[in-house]
């Protein structure tokens, strides 16, 4: 048996692992729903997600490039794909419930608003102003639970108690006091381990993805990144003897393949020794601190990186330029709505009964695709020389 089939052969056999969440213990849905035949409750949470507007419109949402860069980089559909993919892989070495896991990796980004982190960040400066925030994690517990418009019997698409809270667990812990509004999903404790490991797989994917497209994209270069990132170098080593006449984009390949599975295998060895100690998901969710996670080694490896591509990729002059103009589009674009409210579509005129303006135009905005509010925004020019 090959090492890799082995190693495939004894999780298999482990089984499910205590501390794994078991789908039957759920505590299911808003609204009660009879089963489905031969679909397990997270299963079905995933095709709706799959199925949802909100998720098809990550295709034209930006990760770290805007699309006129490249037909091939990561938008936040394929990053979502390439978090799904490593989540699972992950989940089933460790014996965890991997439906539970995909479902989350799926939903993971659904509540990102157009341009990436610079949208969101005008997004959340714009609702500041109104002494509200803009949460990308919140904003995709209201997608799945309101906007989302598909069935007769219901509002959203009345996910599971796990995925929902898994939606707003998944990155940080909220405190009672600054998110009342999440008082049902027990802020006290910490989400199982299926939503604990997609932060940490979404770090590996994004790390890694952004060092490629940047790579192909000419914005770094190989001497320098072998300057920077002490594990790429040490694996860029190993690829050179094994391969030393291949053309130097395979071997950068061969390197951030070789690092992208340094982390995983990493991620996977601690966590399962970290878990090793706990019973059952019970016990884990009343840990002070979170379990899954990197040793110290892999940790200062991934700070390395993470803070190499903050200095030289996402800091970098022409990825800047794009970030200016991003973050001066969301935000006339939101002003604009603020002083013009009768410009809004009329489904979301209706909402300002209930909701402030503010919060309304900021849902409003999240939704939009890059090219949508971008259109917008063009089309919103004459508008505003008129009222002039
Ligand atoms: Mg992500």
């Amino acid at each position: 048996m090959r090492r890799e089939e082995a190693i495939a052969a004894a999780a298999e056999s482990r089984g499910p692992a205590p501390y794994a969440f078991p789908t039957q213990r759920s505590r299911g849905r808003r609204y009660p729903e009879a089963p489905h035949p031969y679909r397990g409750e997270f299963q079905r949470d995933r095709d709706r997600v799959i199925h949802s507007r909100a998720f098809r419109r990550l295709e034209n949402k930006t990760q770290v490039f805007p699309q006129r860069y490249s037909d091939h980089f990561r938008n936040r559909l394929t990053h979502t794909l390439e978090v799904a993919q490593i989540s699972r892989t992950a989940a089933r070495q460790l014996g965890l419930n991997a439906e539970l896991t995909e479902t989350l990796a799926l939903a993971h980004d659904i509540g990102h608003p157009p341009f990436g982190h610079s949208g969101e960040q005008a997004l959340d400066r714009a609702m500041q102003d109104h002494g509200a925030r803009f949460d990308h994690n919140l904003h995709a517990l209201r997608i799945v639970e309101t906007f989302e418009q598909r069935y007769a019997e219901f509002p959203g698409l009345n996910l599971t108690f796990e995925v929902r809270e898994g939606i707003v667990k998944h990155s940080r812990d909220y405190t009672a006091a600054e998110a009342p509004e999440l008082a049902e999903y027990e802020l006290d404790l910490r989400p199982p381990l299926e939503a604990q490991l997609i932060d940490w797989t979404d770090e590996i994917s994004y790390n890694s993805a952004d060092l490629d497209d940047a790579y192909e994209a000419r914005l770094l270069l190989l001497p320098q990144i072998r300057a920077g990132v002490d594990l790429f170098a040490h694996m860029l080593d190993q690829v050179h003897d094994l391969y030393p006449h291949a053309p130097e984009k395979l071997r950068f390949n061969e390197a951030l393949r070789r690092v992208i599975d340094y982390f995983v295998t990493d991620l996977i060895d601690t966590t399962r020794a970290a878990a090793a100690p706990f019973g059952d998901v019970d016990e884990l969710r009343r840990h002070a601190g979170r379990v899954a996670g990197m040793s110290a080694e892999a940790d200062r490896a991934r700070r390395q990186l993470k803070a190499f591509l903050h200095a030289n990729l996402y800091n970098h002059p022409q990825l800047r330029r794009e970030k200016e103009r991003a973050e001066a589009l969301v935000e006339e674009t939101f002003r604009f709505f603020m002083e013009r409210p009768s410009q809004l579509p009329h489904s979301y005129q209706e909402q300002t009964s209930r909701l402030p303006l503010h919060r309304v135009v900021c849902d409003y905005l999240a939704g939009m695709t890059d090219t949508y509010i971008a259109e917008l925004h063009r089309d919103m020019i004459p508008v505003r020389r008129m009222a002039r």
